[in-house]
């Protein structure tokens, strides 16, 4: 018989948005602040099924079916509860594991390269308010990023190429873990880090862990890329990720919106207008693993491209794609030509809005 700590589950359940997990399972509709759904359970026409976002529970009102989310999942799918708890933990990327004991937790696999990314933006941000990272942090003020943006977004300065090297060697770091999580690069003379010189803005993954990076130029350098992104790790999967999401999500449901911007200061633009909601989708193109990560928030995407012809064609990418994946969606008419960000620049809050 297998069993899971007790700990286990109730980190589990808090960590389970029931929202989240019925909606990879139903099409869920909301209803003021609780969701309805056709009852899987019985032979339903009528959305009779409740979700309740505060109890995280749901009920049947017809055939009385009810619980949690872990015996919505043991229902659903048919198999035992610790089972149901075991996919529960998957989903949402908790450490739980099968051994012969039972379900155990067990440290996540990824976890130490998540231990290097956390470690190197805690010293990207203390660069940025070194006075090497001065140049940097006066672009954030002169771009109206303000310090509860920096903050919130963790951005950071990322200093000369041997810098940043010599810093993550000397926190003991061997090259195989650094060249795995793309933050060091194999040159011509040896390992060199791969951003430097560049704001430096984390990607994080669904569940927040931190991936990758967006990096910005600050001084304008002949044939230098304006931004570089972190290219394919360990981690890093381009076509998985959509940027912000993790902070985004709880925003989105409760103003019944996500805004589906093209790049990172995009979605930084809209904070600087207090919009939460924002997201991006890291490419010219959305995969179906984004419009699916989109899908399961169960709202409208309010999908606001640049207004230049690239934007336009990503917008109608995008559009084909929803619809295929009948993902509900409307188009902002941006006859600017311009981008979120230079719209707010110029015509602040209520322009962008
Ligand atoms: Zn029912």
């Amino acid at each position: 018989m297998s069993w899971i700590k007790e700990e286990d589950m109730r980190a589990i359940r808090q960590q389970a948005d029931i929202v989240d997990i019925m909606s990879n399972y139903l099409t869920l509709e909301k209803k003021g602040k609780n969701y309805r759904a056709i009852c899987p359970f019985h032979d339903d026409h009528d959305p009779s099924l409740s979700i309740s976002t505060d109890k995280q529970i749901f009920k049947c009102f017809v055939c009385g079916t009810g619980g949690n989310v872990f015996t919505f999942v043991q229902k659903i799918e048919e198999i035992s509860f610790p089972e149901a708890v075991a996919k529960v933990a998957q989903m949402i990327g908790y450490p739980l594991e099968i051994s012969t004991n039972g379900f155990e937790a067990k440290p996540n696999v990824n976890q130490p390269y998540y231990d290097v990314m956390n470690d190197y933006i805690a010293y990207t941000q203390y660069e940025l308010n070194a006075a090497t990272g001065m140049a940097c942090l006066e672009y954030c003020h002169r771009r109206n990023i303000n310090e509860d943006i920096i903050k919130r977004f963790q951005i950071g300065y990322a200093p000369a190429q041997e810098k940043s090297y010599h810093y993550l060697k000397a926190k003991k770091y061997s090259d195989e873990i650094l060249l795995d999580t793309g933050l060091i690069r194999e040159g011509n003379d040896g390992y060199t880090s791969t951003f430097f010189d560049r704001l430096m803005i984390p990607i994080h993954d669904e569940n927040g862990n931190p991936v990758g990076f967006t990096a910005r130029i600050i001084t304008n350098k002949e044939g230098a890329p304006k931004y570089i992104n972190t290219s394919q790790t360990k981690i890093y999967e381009k076509s998985n990720l959509v940027f912000n999401y993790h902070r985004a999500k709880d925003f989105a449901r409760k103003k019944h919106r996500c805004i589906l911007v093209e790049g990172a200061m995009d979605v930084i633009a809209l904070e600087k207008a207090d919009i939460h909601e924002g997201v991006a989708c890291l490419g010219t193109a959305c995969t179906t693993n984004q419009i699916n990560l989109l899908k399961r928030l169960q709202v409208g995407i309010v999908v606001c491209y640049d207004g230049d012809r690239a934007g336009m064609d990503a917008t109608y990418k995008f559009s084909k794609m929803a619809c295929e994946h009948g993902l509900h969606f409307v188009i902002v008419n941006n006859r600017t030509k311009k981008d979120p960000d230079e719209i707010f620049e110029e015509q602040g809050k209520d322009g962008l809005e």
